[in-house]
């Protein structure tokens, strides 16, 4: 069995995950977006033990919990590397908005497309999704009819493109060639907001009709 934390954190509410995997107690963090301290106390409560951190992307606020989190765990950062560029700029981009974050450490492992990942028992299948900005990823379990869409797909709403590496066309091909064939039933976790599902946003998000 799985269990899913939905987490929203720091001044945007960007939501980081925990995904555990019952059985053995392990888990992933899905973008550390703030506070990485009290992400790890919430698995530690739980009695779940963290064996990756994931990124989907490497926009300031899924990462302002980085640098605790790595601290309190020593596990693996896992990102697309096309992300990287913008991990390094990450303090900066903060400070763009007024707001600081803790310098991210390197990262650690290398993502790739359709790569999968075993966290504990649970598979995870590695999505490359960009246009909302670069080496985007979603992460599909195909055993639970679960994806975390990142910023890519929300309830109702898609990416922003205007920020750098951005491309709207990029972005629309992305959800419809790799998020919309999954099942409609799929719970879909994004970055930000409420869940939803992949039926739901095929019938009604406004951006993706036509
Ligand atoms: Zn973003
Ligand atoms: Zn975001």
């Amino acid at each position: 069995m799985i269990d899913i934390l939905q987490l929203p954190l720091g001044p945007i509410e960007t939501n980081c995950y925990i995904v555990a995997c019952q059985e053995t107690m392990m888990a992933a963090v899905i973008d550390p977006a703030w506070d990485g301290r009290a992400i790890a106390a919430t698995a530690d409560e739980r009695g779940y033990e963290i064996s990756h951190i994931l990124l989907t992307h490497s926009h300031f606020d899924h990462v302002g919990g980085l640098a605790d989190v790595k601290a309190e765990t020593a596990v693996s950062i896992y990102i697309h590397p096309e992300a990287i560029p913008m991990l390094n700029v990450a303090t900066q981009a903060a400070n763009r908005w007024q707001m600081n974050i803790p310098e991210p450490p390197e990262p650690d492992e290398m993502l790739s497309d359709n790569q999968t990942l075993k966290v504990g028992n649970i598979t995870l299948k590695v999505l490359y999704t960009p246009g909302h900005a670069p080496g985007h990823v979603a992460f599909y379990l195909p055993d639970y009819n679960v994806v975390f869409s990142g910023d890519a797909l929300f309830r109702q709403g898609i990416g922003r493109t205007d920020l750098p590496g951005g491309d709207m066309p990029t972005l629309l091909a992305s959800i419809r060639d790799r998020l919309l064939i999954l099942p409609d039933e799929t719970q879909v976790f994004s970055g930000h907001g409420p869940a939803t599902t992949i039926g739901d946003e095929k019938r009604g998000n406004p951006w993706l009709q036509g």
